[in-house]
């Protein structure tokens, strides 16, 4: 293990990218080409990991168990300090590696990193609780939580170091071992990762797997694996939660959304436009807390409508690379097909663009952003997760109205409600059936701060104390 004043590692940008198993960087026979979504060119080659290296890494995950959860939280924490250091000092390569494979502009690539770093810093600092109690008769009773063995960390590919990161800083910290399965859309960043880690943990603390789609249900139904922690689409998450059944795994699903936006008539238009519109399309709406349907009171419509589609006509869309782009492109080729189908749809459904539309030719996966005016509340682009750069602006008269069409979604992920009277966002967000509400802001997620869906959105609690035992599980002592 690395002392915690030593350098951090520095990445050599020209190495091949390797998988992380039992402590050992491994190239693989098998690879798969990532492409870069601005210009479809293959940004490098990921290991294709075997099922004899899985369930090599599985054992070694096991191996490494009893040791590191036997170690003191201090020392589990050190080495998370140790890996937010040593992403710090490599944030810069990171960051364009996250560009170069995700397609998202550059700094907010950057954004992604150094919320890596924090998380790595605050998880450090957590503690699970710890409850005691003596019976009048005297025997003592004492709850602890003690890990659960190797997880298996499922990551997406919207922002696929962050997401890894927010699970194995809290399943690290509380004695777990784990196993990180980037998507096979944007593993490269992610194996950078595990290169820093190989110097900071024991072998087989922390392994990184990329592989093809073979992977994911391989590892999520692996005898091996105590826990899986997932992110990704509710399709997705409903049939990892049935391949964890046989063994009755512990699961966590941090699944899709369709937060609704609530825009009261009291807010400063111009100001709520500008936010919003970021809330809605950074990371070409590929983000599960996006807004993804607006609803404004009718007195201020027209007038946001008119400053939202400004701001989206003015976006300019281009590849990540290029520090003038906003909006980078689509990640890749099917979720890149599928919004082009809903669009053409929307189109064809008879929906009036307000901005947006158009795709242009190739090469690269680039959607401009688009607006919908006032479609129908059973419209695709209404009750449909788009995950991409398209989202519908609806006229609402009234407050009670505007909270029931809001709540009619099969998900419950988050929303936001804009108003500059405080208290009545407040009282409109106690309604909201969804697992966190944003009053005049959108996306902010916080180390310490639960993150849980409701509905179909998922199942099980990220960030804080609760997202941080649901890495463990409750032993009680009964001392007589
Ligand atoms: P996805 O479900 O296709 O894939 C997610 C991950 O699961 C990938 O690593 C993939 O390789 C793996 N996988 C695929 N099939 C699997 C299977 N049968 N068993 C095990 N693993 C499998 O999701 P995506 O397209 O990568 O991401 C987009 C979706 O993720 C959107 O619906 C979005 O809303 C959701 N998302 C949710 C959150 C959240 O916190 N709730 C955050 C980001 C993204």
């Amino acid at each position: 293990m690395l002392p915690a004043n030593a350098s951090p590692a520095v990445l050599d940008g020209d190495a091949p990218y390797r998988l992380l198993s039992d402590g050992r960087l491994l190239q693989t026979a098998g690879t798969l080409a990532v492409l870069d979504p601005a210009t479809e060119q293959p940004v490098g080659q990921a290991p294709d990991c075997p099922p004899e290296l899985l369930d090599a890494t599985v054992l070694a995950g096991q191996a490494a168990f009893p040791a590191w959860a036997a170690r003191p939280l201090a020392e589990r924490a050190a080495c998370l300090v140790a890996l937010g250091k040593a992403v710090e000092a490599n944030a810069d390569p990171l960051a364009r590696l996250l560009t170069a494979e995700q397609g998202r502009p550059l700094a907010m690539a950057r954004q992604e990193v150094l919320t890596c770093v924090h998380w790595c810093r605050q998880v450090a600092r957590m503690e699970q609780p710890v409850a005691e109690h003596t019976d009048p008769a005297g025997v003592r009773w004492e709850t602890r939580r003690v890990p659960l063995g190797v997880v298996a960390a499922v990551v997406p590919w919207n922002f696929p170091l962050m997401i890894a990161v927010i699970k194995l800083a809290p399943a690290l910290l509380a004695g777990n071992t784990v196993i990180v399965k980037p998507s096979p859309f944007t593993p490269l960043a992610t194996l950078r990762l595990g290169e820093l880690a190989a110097g900071i943990f024991p072998a087989g603390v922390l392994n990184v797997l990329s592989g093809g789609d073979a992977l994911g249900p391989q590892l999520t139904a692996h005898a091996g694996i105590a826990k899986v922690s997932f992110t990704g689409s509710t399709a997705t998450g409903r049939r990892v939660m049935a391949s964890a059944a046989s063994t009755l795994k512990r699961l966590t699903l941090e699944l899709g959304g369709n937060d609704a936006a609530i825009v009261l008539p009291d807010v400063d238009v111009p100001r709520v436009a500008k936010k919003l519109f970021m809330g809605a399309f950074l990371n070409s709406g590929q983000i599960c807390i996006a807004a993804k349907r607006i609803y404004v009171h009718e007195s201020v419509y027209e007038a946001f409508a008119q400053a939202f589609a400004a701001i989206a006509g003015a976006a300019k869309v281009g590849p990540g690379a290029d520090e003038r782009s906003l909006i980078g492109p689509v990640q890749n080729r099917p979720q890149y097909e599928r919004v082009k189908e809903l669009v053409e749809a929307t189109r064809a459904a008879g929906h009036r663009f307000i901005a947006g539309g158009e795709l242009p030719a190739g090469p690269g996966y680039f959607i401009p952003p688009t607006v919908v005016d006032n479609p129908p509340d059973d419209a695709r682009v209404v009750v449909e997760e788009p995950f991409g750069p398209i989202v519908p602006l609806l006229r609402y008269a009234d407050v009670d109205e505007a909270v029931r069409r809001a709540n009619a979604s099969e998900w419950g992920l988050g929303a936001s409600v804009w108003s500059q009277d405080v208290a009545q966002a407040r009282a409109i967000a106690g309604r909201l059936q969804v697992g966190t509400v944003w009053i005049n802001t959108i996306h902010l997620l916080n180390p310490h701060a639960p993150f849980a869906g409701r509905k179909q959105s998922g199942l099980g609690v990220e960030n804080g104390v609760e997202g941080l035992m649901e890495f463990s599980a409750p032993q009680t002592l009964a001392v007589a």
